[in-house]
């Protein structure tokens, strides 16, 4: 399997990085070893002083496709989670400036915590909230209806340039109020009221 994820999707997070809006989605890719799976704990990796939280919602795409149509877009996942998009914000900075990739900042072990999947029939996902709380405090609270590309736009737009196969998993993006974790903080990430995900950072 694969995981796609997707950067400045929402504008909010866009301005406080100070990043340009992009006119297509900004794709990257995270290895299948920065899966972390049942609340398992994330262990502060020693490469980074800056490992930032991104809480996103996730799609998993139950069929596989490429070039597909926005319009049957919606046949190609039918399962959300949420994860979060740990990126160690220090590494990513140096390599943005000097115009190098992200793999390093995006992609190490354990930078890809998901929570189990719900079908997506139970939600209306043009209008989702979702968060995230460190410490029993709520840092960031997103809502899909901000997306800059929808999930009908973000899977035809990435099955162009990579086939997708059952069991991939797309990162849509998160929304503003991304931060720092510290060793000892407590993450529980949330889809409108339902807890998802529980775990610590080590
Ligand atoms: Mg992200």
């Amino acid at each position: 399997m694969k995981i796609l994820a997707i950067g400045r999707n929402y504008a909010k997070h866009i301005e406080e990085l100070n990043n340009e809006r992009p006119d297509e989605p900004v794709v990257f890719g995270k290895p299948e070893t920065a899966i972390l799976k049942n609340n398992a704990p994330f262990y502060y990796p020693d490469f980074s002083n800056d490992i930032h939280h991104e809480v996103e919602i996730l799609i998993k795409i139950c069929k596989v496709g490429k070039n597909i149509d926005q319009k049957f877009a919606h046949k190609y996942y039918d399962e959300i989670g949420i994860g979060i998009d740990f990126t160690a914000r220090d590494l990513q900075s140096k390599a943005k400036a000097k115009g190098l990739p992200w793999d390093l900042a995006k992609g190490f072990n354990g930078s890809a915590p998901i929570s189990d999947f719900i079908p997506k029939s139970d939600f209306d996902l043009s209008n989702l909230n979702f968060s995230l709380k460190k410490d029993g405090q709520e840092v960031q609270l997103g809502n899909t209806s901000f997306m800059l590309f929808n999930f009908d736009y973000l899977v035809s737009y990435v099955s162009r340039f990579f086939m997708l196969k059952k069991g991939d998993i797309i990162f849509s993006g998160t929304p503003e109020g991304v931060g720092p974790v510290k060793i000892g903080n407590r993450l529980e990430a949330f889809i409108e009221d339902k807890k998802m995900m529980d775990f610590e950072v080590k």
